[in-house]
């Protein structure tokens, strides 16, 4: 039976007063259930979720071939350590592997760590004396401190010091600054293919493809950071698969679970074997159940044919926003790529997540003045532009 929940969003909130580290900023809002494309708060009001979960709940919440996989595996098996084999990790393996490049995969429980993977691949397959790793400006790759390092924003290293050695940041689609930046110790370069915390950034495609030949050139792994913009977010399963640039290694965690945690590196067969037995671990890694959700997870993409439902959304809300852009001279660009959507507004963004929380729409901002909507593929075109209105409302509010 579940926990019986019974507290307000103001009793809640003074129970994390007490007890939680501050760590966020957090809305006074005590959320208790959520379906599809809603969340209910513990007063009974319902949200439409055009962020849900981070980007992590891409299926929607709760999504039912997912609770029903984890339902029975729970009951069947949890975890059981990498020093065995089970038939469910090597099937999300397998999965993973036919939908991106045939490579092999590494499993964890995060983004952050996926990275890390990527880090201590890039630096083992790599000659001795070959370490350096150039990331971009604007990028985010999380929170532990390599991954913060490879981070190229000082607001996120302020106080940390002193950071991991070997990192080198390059400026976001400048092909020639990267080339610069390369020397005889370089490895490796790290990049979003579409940076999301940094604004959801759009490279051109010669910039993406310029990295692959600047990698091949220089034998550097070309890692691609698709820990937001993987499974399906863009509406095809991976975000590379846009630029037709095929990157060494791919990361992966967010979504690829249906809302549970999980996280994966996918590397090529030939470059696996560097990850040597000895040199890396995660304990949790491709756990059961995150297994089954995972798996659980592709199939319903693929059944549901959300691939191309998410593109139709998606250009249903280029329509809307670009018709409200030209009416509101407080949105400057709308840059989106599949359900991966940044409106860039003239002011801060803050007050418009507000209005629109008020409104019973959550959207998130980031980089202070761009909206960011990762809205999971199960809308309805309906609730599109149910969201589309509240968001125009919401602007119009902040504007008055
Ligand atoms: C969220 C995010 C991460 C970090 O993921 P965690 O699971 O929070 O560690 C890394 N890279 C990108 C691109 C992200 O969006």
């Amino acid at each position: 039976m579940a926990h019986k929940q019974s507290l307000s969003s103001a009793e809640t909130v003074e129970l994390f007063g007490r007890y939680v580290i501050p760590n966020y900023r957090r809305y006074p809002v005590n959320l208790v259930r959520g379906e599809n494309c809603y969340v209910w708060d513990s007063e009974g009001t319902r949200y439409l979720d055009f962020f849900c979960g981070w980007g992590c709940n891409l299926l929607g919440h709760c999504p039912p071939r997912v609770v029903q996989a984890v339902q029975q595996q729970v009951a069947t098996l949890v975890h059981v350590p990498n020093t065995w084999h089970t038939e469910l990790q090597g099937r999300w393996a397998q999965m993973l592997s036919q939908r991106s490049f045939g490579g092999q995969a590494f499993f964890c429980n995060s983004g952050t760590e996926a990275n890390e993977a990527a880090i201590k691949l890039a630096r083992l397959h790599a000659p001795k004396d070959k370490y350096k790793i150039i990331t971009f400006e604007g990028g985010f790759h999380g929170r532990t401190l390599g991954s913060t390092t490879a981070t190229a924003q000082p607001k996120y290293h302020e106080g940390l010091g002193p950071l991991v050695a070997g990192f080198v940041y390059a400026p976001f689609d400048d092909l020639e600054a990267v080339a610069e930046r390369i020397d005889s110790e370089t490895c490796a370069l790290m990049i979003e293919p579409i940076q999301g915390e940094g604004g959801v950034r759009i490279p051109s495609r010669e910039f993406l493809a310029g990295l692959r030949q600047l990698a091949d050139e220089h034998e550097l792994l070309l890692i691609f950071d698709e820990v937001q913009t993987g499974c399906g977010r863009t509406g095809q399963w991976f975000a590379y698969q846009h630029f037709d640039v095929t990157p060494d290694v791919i990361t992966l965690s967010k979504a690829i679970c249906g809302g549970l945690a999980g996280g994966a590196m996918l590397t090529t067969r030939e470059i696996a074997p560097s990850l040597r037995p000895g040199m890396h671990a995660c304990t949790f890694g491709g756990n059961a159940i995150a297994a089954c959700a995972g798996i659980a997870t592709l199939e319903t993409i693929e059944q549901d044919h959300l691939l191309e439902h998410a593109q139709q959304l998606s250009a249903q809300f280029r329509t809307r926003l670009e018709t409200l852009q030209a009416t509101c001279p407080l949105i400057r660009e709308v840059r989106l790529v599949g359900l991966m959507i940044g409106i860039e507004l003239t002011i801060n963004g803050g007050p418009v997540v507000e209005a629109c929380l008020q409104r019973q729409l959550l959207v998130n901002c980031t980089h202070d003045t761009v909206i960011r909507l990762l809205p999971p593929m199960t809308l309805t075109p309906q609730q599109v532009d149910q969201g589309c209105d509240v968001l125009a409302a919401a602007l119009q509010s902040v504007s008055a």
